[in-house]
């Protein structure tokens, strides 16, 4: 027996399946291929750009950048009907700009090739990301204390490359003595730095701190976090100070110190013991 659509009263064939009753066309039109909410509101940043997805902000760095994290995220609110194989899907929408997006929904029903045009009303939002209402009022929630033994070329390469790999969350590097150091707009961000030197110098001794308490207007109180990065690159020749008597390194042989005293005797001692003094180096009480 024939079945046809309860909708048009076209007969089935081979092009026109019936599916709960509907020829494709009718299911389209009644059912429709996939379902999404009416409107959608996205929230963006007024000054850098970067558009908040499921909570998360997305830090984009040009306008087809922009254009690919909001159409996920249509796309991400359609629901295909139970019968349908969604095969493509493309948004068109204006950017940072409240519209509607229609999104044309191309998919198969019955083994039968369908499309349809949804439309979707975005609401985009402005506000500011985390990162730019910080630097609006003017605060910085981190400060990288770097500090070598000896001046090393590669750590002056690496303070550069910092600057290509986190220059969004750099608000300054200042050269000091021994060091530098790096004013960050994020403490995760200072976080990662510091082991960053860990794993490339490995004889690197990191110790955090907060201080610098304040209330911004809008009553959350921020401290700012502190990392002190000491990179022990001791080389031979470098004067120690243990227990006020005098060393020269002899020899780095991994996390060991080789130290020669005044009379030629060598001691070694574990890097992990030695601090840092003022303008000088001296050893904790040696084992
Ligand atoms: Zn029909
Ligand atoms: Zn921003």
């Amino acid at each position: 027996m024939k079945r046809f659509c309860i909708s048009c009263g076209v007969e089935e064939s081979e092009t026109t399946p019936i599916i709960k009753g509907l020829c494709p066309k009718c299911y389209v039109m009644l059912r429709g291929l996939a379902s999404a909410p009416q409107s959608v509101d996205i929230e963006f940043c007024r000054v850098c750009g970067a558009i908040r997805v499921h909570g998360k902000w997305v830090y984009v760095h040009s306008f087809d950048e922009a254009r690919e994290v909001v159409e996920d995220l249509v796309i991400d609110l359609l629901k295909p009907s139970e019968d349908v194989v969604l095969e493509d899907v493309e948004a068109s929408f204006r950017l940072y700009e409240s519209s509607t997006a229609s999104v044309n929904v191309i998919g198969k029903l019955g083994g039968v090739r369908v499309s349809q045009t949804i439309t979707i009303q975005l609401n985009w939002r402005s506000t500011l990301c985390p990162l730019c209402r910080k630097i609006a009022g003017g605060s910085y929630s981190a400060v990288v204390q770097v500090r070598y033994v000896n001046r090393d070329r590669d750590i002056d390469k690496y303070i550069n490359e910092l600057r290509s790999l986190y220059g969004k969350w750099i608000k300054e590097i200042k050269p000091v003595k021994n060091g530098y150091d790096i004013t960050l707009l994020d403490a995760e961000v200072a976080k990662r730095i510091a082991e960053d030197f860990k794993h490339r110098w490995h004889a690197v001794k990191i110790v955090k701190s907060y201080g610098d308490t304040k209330r911004l207007s809008t009553g959350e109180t921020i401290s700012r976090l502190y990392v002190s990065v000491r990179i022990l690159n001791f080389k031979p020749g470098d004067y120690v100070i243990i227990d006020g008597k005098p060393y020269t390194v002899d020899a780095i042989e991994g996390s060991w110190l080789a130290l020669k005293d005044s009379n030629n005797n060598v001691k070694r001692i574990h890097i992990d013991e030695v601090v840092e003094g003022i303008g000088k180096y001296r050893a904790k009480k040696s084992r």
